[in-house]
């Protein structure tokens, strides 16, 4: 443990005398950074987002945000004492007496190209605040693309009293005009070719498949750039087929045993979050509290299955395993020795195939490709 300790000693040495640039801290009273830093995962829930001493973010932008959706949570007033391209100093409670012991310090380190947190005072004395001070038009903007690429049209009014419930703030009409201005300006001008060309895509599929869902979430790039995070495609003319038989997700077989692939989604991970999303909408749509039965069928990743566990629970009308079709890859569930009798037909290898010519493709490409193969 000792020993830990001064290897974390000098490493924090060394990275001092490797950045000589670097402002050092002037306050000493600080606590010994972690073993192992943390790194900020900016796919993290919003609320769950919290300052941890030593954690990493690889910008500014990233390291904002997770102390704005902090203070929101908290109801903290917190403020940037100091803020440049170099540094962030936050305190919390600019003008009440006493103020709060809340401190963090986050210089730039210019060899990892990260913000670190290299000081903080975690703890406040302060009462909570529902005006909060980081709040700006941008971060609720931020909150409201996915809203809005649902529904331009949301008033002012309605998200003034949503943003109240939903994160215990008050936020003024004006923040919110400012809000939605430029989250459609971004939505609308840095959305980037192609993915501003994938949302005119799923504008398209809706009206001409009335009733289909395509779902897209957006997020940040480095430069600021705003592009599609994910997306979820699942055609009506198909999902009603399914109606009629059991139930394969992902891959569907109809009253004549014909089996085709039901809904799909494109990710940038996989992991048990993207596979929550996925199964909520996939949940969604085909209205699984029908009783029709559900089997499901898995590649085994982890976070699928976990997903499933939080997500469909314990289901009477789970048949077979409680598994998922994830990688559309025959081999894999024939390894892991799950059978459904539905799995015989050769559907899902040349599915497969399919996919697998068309994943390397760009996104509409390959989404076209399946919708072609689908059709
Ligand atoms: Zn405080």
């Amino acid at each position: 443990m000792k020993r830990a300790t001064t290897t974390i000693q000098k490493k924090g040495m060394f990275l001092n005398k490797l950045c000589p640039n670097v402002e050092k801290e002037e306050d000493s009273n600080v606590e010994q950074l972690p073993p192992v830093y943390p790194v900020h995962n900016s796919e993290q829930q919003w609320d769950e987002m919290a300052p941890v001493l030593g954690m990493k973010f690889t910008n500014p932008t990233k390291l904002k945000q997770c102390l704005t959706n902090y203070a929101v949570k908290h109801g903290y007033d917190l403020w940037y004492e100091k803020n440049d391209k170099n540094k962030l100093l936050v305190k919390c409670c600019k003008d009440k007496e006493p103020t709060c012991p809340f401190r963090l310090w986050a210089p730039w380190t210019r060899e990892e190209r990260t913000f670190q947190i290299k000081s903080l005072k975690s703890s406040h004395k302060c009462g909570r605040v529902f005006k909060i001070g980081l709040v700006t038009y941008k971060w609720i903007g931020k909150q409201y693309f996915n809203i809005l690429l649902e529904n331009p049209r949301l008033s002012l009014r309605k998200m003034k009293s949503q943003i109240s419930r939903t994160y215990n703030i008050i936020v003024s009409i004006g923040q919110c005009r400012n809000a939605k201005k430029f989250a459609l300006s971004e939505i609308e001008g840095t959305l980037k070719e192609p993915y501003s060309r994938l949302w005119d895509y799923g504008i398209e599929i809706k009206r001409a498949n009335l009733g289909s869902t395509m779902n897209m979430e957006v997020d940040y790039t480095l430069d600021g750039s705003l592009v599609s995070k994910r997306l979820y495609v699942c055609f009506k003319g198909v999902r009603d087929g399914i109606y009629k038989g059991e139930l394969l997700v992902a891959v569907g077989r109809d009253a004549n045993s014909n089996m085709f692939p039901l809904a799909w989604v494109v990710v940038t991970v996989e992991n048990k979050e993207t596979w929550k999303w996925f199964l909520d909408l996939l949940m969604d749509d085909i209205d699984r509290g029908n009783g029709n039965g559900l089997t499901l069928i898995s590649d085994g990743h982890k976070g699928l299955i976990e997903a499933i566990k939080e997500r469909v629970p314990h289901d009477e009308n789970i048949l077979c395993a409680r598994h998922i079709l994830a990688n559309f890859n025959t081999r894999d569930f024939q390894e892991e020795g799950v059978f459904c009798d539905a799995v015989e037909n050769g559907i899902l290898e040349s599915f497969n195939a399919e996919i697998v010519q068309a994943r390397h493709k760009p996104t509409i490409t390959m989404l076209e490709d399946i919708r072609v193969y689908v059709m």
